[in-house]
């Protein structure tokens, strides 16, 4: 790669690409997309191979190579029997934000261990997803504040915020953003948003098109600028500014010691709820994502050179589409899911006895099982027969079936199962029918096993990484295992994943 002075011109898309995203194989377009695409080993069909996408889970899959079942992160929070309370998957017992409810150790973890003296630094949007990406013991990890606007550390990560962000954010913070107009890239000439089918939605009485104004009337920078401010592109920019800062304050890759730079842009998701992925908001995100990415390699190049470095791309989940965009078979959950849901607490109250029969979600309130006298297991079969009569769920999944195991071929129990730890899961699992979007009220969310939420994309690119297409199924537990293989660190064992072959091209392709 050394010595050439522009990437490659992408190659076509791979078969089976979605060709809402066709711009990023426009010869016009030389981003970090396009170039990703080009030089990196390219996965089309990469999956979150467990039940329950969303943030935390993804982010701890991608760093572990474990499953959730495995770390123990199976959601963003979860309800902790034996406390009596809900449990949010970075903050510990002692109120700080860090990873101590992380079950496994991570990719970060493994590099350390294997080369004293590599340094890892985290950054992003999310706590969750800084946190989990930087492993056990990072030498800093960085997450914007939805409130203040501002990065934020914890105390499990530095005995006080460093003096250098606090000066870093008076030149470079949010807050210099307040009155401007988050306003829509152009397209790549020939290129035109509503023809690669981004459009705004028809009939939105609500809807205040781009460019648009950020915050409310509220005349002071304040929490309600800074949360509309969290909801637009411009977090991701924040991230890749720090990004830059961190590599000079922490001398990555300076020596000849492998570092760890990992960083998770939020705006998509936080974006693609409000708004759905055809969304002119969504796209407008990818666009300046992929600036952004194509700023970072460039400027690694500068400092590092090129081929020096190895860059991952993945995420963390995919979405469903905005249900009154996409039209059927996709469809909002209403009235009839919400209130045949309610009934079920309401029926096993009427034939047991006693109120408050869940405790948070599907998980069972111990203390009504105990004075009801009913084993959780026997509840939670009775419970998933209600469940299943209910309109837009195909299949109810019982804690007591995901413990045992289930059978080789069932496809879907078996994803479940992955999602699955007998001491932070519900009860019961839903799996919606097929276009059932989980959300009531406005927006789109990710919380099923259908592919449009597990399946993200998945690309290596740098040393010892073969570019081209590999087409197939391989998960996301496969990242942290590759990754690991190409830095000559020792693989552990007991890993869910294995590292991909990305030093050759498969047999035939
Ligand atoms: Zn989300």
């Amino acid at each position: 790669m050394a010595g050439r002075r522009r990437p490659p011109l992408p190659r076509p898309p791979p078969r089976g690409t979605d060709p809402r995203w066709r711009c990023w194989w426009s010869p016009t377009l030389r981003h970090g997309l396009a170039r990703l695409l080009a030089e990196g080993a390219v996965f089309p069909e990469a999956r979150h191979a467990h039940g329950r996408p969303e943030t935390a889970p993804g982010h701890a899959t991608l760093a572990t190579g474990r499953h959730p079942s495995g770390h123990g992160i199976v959601e963003n929070a979860w309800w902790d029997r034996a406390k009596g309370r809900e449990i949010y998957s970075v903050r510990d017992d002692g109120g700080q934000t860090s990873p101590r409810h992380l079950l496994a150790d991570t990719l970060a973890d493994w590099l350390q261990r294997a080369e004293p003296g590599a340094v890892v630094v985290s950054a992003a949007g999310k706590d969750r997803s800084a946190v989990l990406l930087g492993g056990l013991a990072p030498d800093a990890a960085f997450w914007l504040d939805e409130k203040s606007g501002r990065f934020r550390t914890s105390r499990h990560y530095l005995p006080a915020e460093p003096a250098w962000l606090a000066a870093w954010e008076r030149e470079h913070g949010l807050a210099r953003r307040f009155g401007e107009t988050w306003e829509a890239l152009p397209l790549p000439d020939g290129l035109e948003a509503a023809a690669l089918g981004f459009a705004p939605l028809a009939a939105d009485p609500y809807a205040r098109p781009l460019p648009r104004a950020v915050g409310g009337l509220d005349p002071s920078v304040g929490e309600g600028f800074f949360t509309a401010a969290y909801r637009t592109p411009w977090i991701d920019e924040q991230v890749a500014g720090l990004a830059l800062e961190l590599l000079d304050r922490y001398s990555l890759g300076a020596d000849g010691v492998p570092d760890l730079l990992a960083l998770s842009f939020s705006a998509l998701d936080i974006v693609g709820h409000e708004h759905g992925p055809e969304s002119p908001e969504s796209l407008d995100v990818v666009l300046r994502l992929d600036r952004l990415l194509g700023t970072l390699l460039d400027e690694l190049d500068r400092r590092l050179g090129r081929g020096r470095y190895l860059v991952a791309l993945s995420a963390d989940h995919g979405t469903a589409p905005l249900p009154e965009r996409a039209g059927p078979p996709f469809r909002r959950a209403g009235n009839d899911e919400v209130l045949c849901l309610q009934r079920v607490e309401r029926e096993l109250a009427r034939r047991h006895g006693h109120a408050g029969w869940f405790a948070d979600g599907f998980t069972f309130e111990p203390r009504t099982l105990a004075a009801a006298g009913l084993p959780a297991a026997a509840a939670g079969r009775e419970a998933a027969v209600l469940v299943s009569a209910c309109p837009g769920v195909a299949r109810v999944l019982t804690a007591e079936e995901l413990a045992r195991g289930p059978a080789a071929d069932d496809e879907l129990a078996l994803a479940f199962a992955r999602s699955f730890h007998p001491e932070r899961s519900p009860d019961l699992f839903v799996h919606w029918a097929a276009g059932v979007v989980p959300r009531v009220g406005r927006g789109t969310t990710h919380a099923t096993a259908w592919p449009h939420d597990t399946r993200v994309p998945l690309i290596l690119a740098g040393p010892g990484v073969l570019p081209g297409p590999r087409p197939g199924r391989v998960a996301t537990v496969d990242l942290a295992p590759t990754l690991a293989r190409l830095l000559g660190v020792p693989v552990p064992d007991g890993l869910d994943g294995r590292p991909l072959p990305v030093g050759e091209l498969p047999a035939g392709g």
